[in-house]
């Protein structure tokens, strides 16, 4: 089912879309088949279930944070993950810089928009993004590359659009006025029931869990480490 669902999955999705497999609380072996299916970055949100799967799975994909990441986390996220999604603040960035320092490493990053302006979600409300931008590219060991968005809970597909089109016009302001520098360019947005509407609004990266693995809601949530 997983190998007959990443299939069709990439034979959808245009060349230049990048796709990331959201696998929290699925188990090694169900990313095992999505691999060996032809997934080559997966998505996770706690760095604890990631360091596990991890010790399993090791190099052989790319490891991207999609999930809020805690300041105490930080050191360990940036010795595993290979891109950052959900970067939000300066003294996120700030730690993040200095543990990559340490190991000497360059952190490709993505801003997280809070582009429903959700009060309970983090990410960055939208008219403070370009000035975090502008503070986040001066951090010599993140490359800040370009935002991610999940927009909010709708009731039906297509009422995400508005929220993924202000994502977008925000990106596009920023890469045409050249504050995002010379590597902003990803927009990371659309999940298993919106990455089609996504990619219509311009997204080249989205992150699919349900679409490949299933149903979530029959899984134990055992992930969360807080
Ligand atoms: C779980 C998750 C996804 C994937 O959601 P599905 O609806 O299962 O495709 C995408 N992005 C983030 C940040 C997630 O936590």
């Amino acid at each position: 089912m997983i190998k007959e669902n990443v299939g069709r999955v990439l034979k959808e999705l245009p060349d230049n879309i990048m796709l990331v497999a959201a696998t929290k609380a699925r188990p090694v072996f169900a990313i095992e088949e999505a691999i060996n299916a032809g997934i080559k970055i997966i998505g996770e949100n706690y760095v604890q279930e990631a360091e596990e799967k991890f010790k399993v799975i090791g190099n052989k994909v790319k490891w991207h944070l999609i999930g809020n990441l805690q300041k105490n986390k930080a050191k360990r996220a940036v010795r595993l993950f290979d891109m950052l999604q959900t970067l939000d603040t300066m003294e996120l960035a700030s730690i993040l810089d200095r543990e990559c320092k340490k190991i000497g490493k360059i952190m490709p990053v993505l801003i997280e928009v809070n582009s429903g302006r959700e009060p309970q979600k983090r990410g960055v409300l939208p008219e403070k993004v370009e000035s975090l931008v502008k503070e986040i590219i001066k951090f010599e060991n993140l490359r800040l590359m370009g935002l991610m968005t999940m927009g909010p809970l709708v009731s039906k597909p297509d009422e995400i659009r508005q929220f993924l089109k202000k994502t977008k016009e925000i990106f596009d302001r920023i890469k045409n006025s050249g504050t995002g520098g010379s590597d902003w360019s990803y927009l990371s947005m659309g999940m298993s029931d919106t990455y089609k509407i996504a990619i219509e609004e311009g997204a080249n990266i989205v992150r699919i869990g349900t679409a490949i693995f299933g149903k979530r809601e029959s899984l134990p949530t055992t992930a969360r480490e807080h």
